[in-house]
């Protein structure tokens, strides 16, 4: 059972800067501080303070949450017609705390009470059905994405890097059921675990119908400051031979395979801030039939 407290926040719409501000975001929307799905690469702990966390949250990374109790007032005092908001670059708003405390539903209604230019959920979780008929309603008044993430093909992978999200089968049935309900589904294979990058590519062009956001580990040697992945995820990568997956050029390799692959089917696809951007765009670009 995760555990979870609540506090009243001050705020939950925050001005975005940096790698958002560049893909085109103009806010976020934070539920809550700590993400119980604790994956071993998220890149939220090492950005400490200035990810708004306290110690306690970095040095127990995914052991508890903290949801801003007032979220849905706050949520309804501040949104306006003119953001792009991107939910949330902080916590997964369908964490397993979620399944509990269901903080989701008030938001979105607030949400559909004052939408925003663009909506982006940025989840890997299968609970977000459950909010399906809010999600129709917020997508008959704005622009609504849902980014959902997918890191590898192989279960086995998946399990050593995030034990905590849903099977990789389970989630390929919830982009599909989001697609199919007309909710325009981005897949976001980020981090790229080690994996078969064709068959991923293959498996999420024909469960979405979104352009694909692809990224790789965050790599010291390339990202000099800031966020990085969480060093659990570089020792799973040296115990398991997979250190490839942290080398630039191996991950560039990777990046140039899916995105030929996803050219070949005629999918949209783009890496880093530039992928993330393909979500910002007030406009939904369709798609070749795949
Ligand atoms: S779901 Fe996202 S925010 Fe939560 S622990 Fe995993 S990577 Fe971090």
């Amino acid at each position: 059972m995760a555990k979870f407290r609540e506090v009243p926040a001050r705020s939950i719409l925050s001005p975005v800067s940096g790698f958002l501000a560049q893909a085109g975001f103009t806010h976020s929307l934070t539920p809550a501080r700590n993400c119980t799905f604790g994956c071993s690469y998220c890149y939220v702990p090492t950005m400490r303070v200035q990810g708004g966390l306290q110690r306690k949250d970095w040095l127990h990374w995914g052991d508890f949450t903290t949801f801003k109790s007032n979220a849905a007032d706050l949520a309804a005092r501040s949104l306006r017609s003119d953001q792009i908001v991107y939910c949330s670059p902080l916590t997964d708003p369908y964490q397993p705390a979620e399944a509990e405390r269901r903080l989701m539903p008030g938001i979105l209604e607030a949400v559909i009470g004052m939408p925003p230019g663009v909506f982006v959920i940025q989840t890997r979780g299968p609970l977000i059905l459950a909010d399906l008929a809010l999600l129709r309603a917020l997508n008959s008044r704005t622009v609504l994405r849902v980014s959902f993430s997918v890191t590898t093909d192989c279960e086995d992978v998946r399990r050593i890097f995030e034990p905590h999200c849903a099977p990789i089968e389970e989630r390929w049935r919830t982009v599909r059921t989001l697609t199919e309900a007309g909710i325009s589904t981005s897949v976001t294979l980020a981090p790229i675990l080690p994996c078969n990058p064709e068959a991923l590519v293959e498996r999420a062009v024909a469960c979405s119908d979104g352009p694909l956001v692809a990224d790789p580990f965050h790599v010291r040697l390339v990202k000099r400051s800031g966020a990085t992945t969480r060093a659990a995820a570089e020792g799973i990568c040296h115990h398991h031979g997979w250190n490839q997956w942290l080398e630039p050029e191996w991950q560039r390799e990777v990046v140039g395979r899916m995105e030929a692959r996803s050219g070949a089917l005629g999918r949209e696809f783009g890496h880093g801030c530039a992928g993330f951007g393909l979500l910002a765009r007030s406009k939904t670009v369709k798609q070749a039939d795949s």
